[in-house]
């Protein structure tokens, strides 16, 4: 049987992103052809709608440029989509850089200015926390 991976939604152009665009991702796609993808969005199923305004993590919150927070509705999508994962036993995620939700390694830093910082999105940090392996679409790719 093809072994399942998980991959953000955006990554195969589903138009699920904060702007309402997909991210469509050509190269990783082909680099997993013959594996079953499992694609799922974190933000659109915790309830955020498409389009959204962009949020950032500050600390522990994840927030709104205008300081809503929104932290709630992120870990509830990272649950429902973790608990996706483990139920098609996946093992590992190829995640979109730098959100939010699917950064792995490094996100944006709170500041809405564009700077990175070091640190997970909410979505990684929950595979992670099962054992899932995460890696980027960027990492993937420099594999
Ligand atoms: Fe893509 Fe993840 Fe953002 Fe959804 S939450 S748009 S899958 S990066």
């Amino acid at each position: 049987m093809n072994e399942n991976i998980l991959i953000s939604a955006c990554l195969l152009g589903e138009p699920c992103r904060y702007d309402g665009r997909g991210k469509q991702n050509s190269r990783v796609v082909e680099l997993l052809k013959g594996k079953n993808l499992i694609p799922v969005c974190p933000e659109v199923e915790g309830g955020l709608g498409i389009p959204r305004p962009a949020a950032e993590i500050q600390g522990k919150e994840v927030r709104r440029e205008n300081g809503e927070a929104v932290t709630e509705q992120f870990h509830v999508g990272a649950s429902i989509c973790t608990k996706k994962a483990l139920s098609a036993k996946v093992k590992e995620a190829v995640l979109k850089s730098r959100s939010p939700a699917c950064g792995c390694g490094h996100v944006y830093d709170g500041s809405f200015s564009g700077s990175l910082t070091r640190g997970d999105g909410i979505f990684t940090q929950h595979l992670k926390s099962v054992g899932i392996q995460c890696i980027s679409d960027e990492d993937f790719l420099a594999k």
